[in-house]
């Protein structure tokens, strides 16, 4: 391994391992515009379903893990991925 930078060897590979959490937020016009009725909406016809889905049949969580490499040049600092 080689760094990009300043073509130095002295090179740590780290392991990093990511869970992802995507986490939606709305701005204030989407509230506005389309929050207000969206929500009781998507309650009635998605999360009531759902809710009665979740009590008969359990539910198989997923847990997505990513793992990357970051190599990291001792000489100059400079990361990157692998
Ligand atoms: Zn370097």
């Amino acid at each position: 391994m080689k760094c990009p930078k300043c073509g130095s060897t002295n090179v740590t590979v780290n392991v990093i391992q990511q869970t992802k959490l995507v986490d939606k937020h709305h701005g204030i016009i989407w509230w506005v515009c389309i929050g207000w009725y969206w929500i009781p909406i998507k309650w009635l016809f998605l999360t009531v379903p759902a809710l009665i889905v979740k009590i008969f049949i359990p539910k198989r969580q997923k847990i997505k893990q990513k793992t990357k490499s970051v190599c990291i040049c001792q000489n100059c600092g400079h990361n990157w991925r692998a």
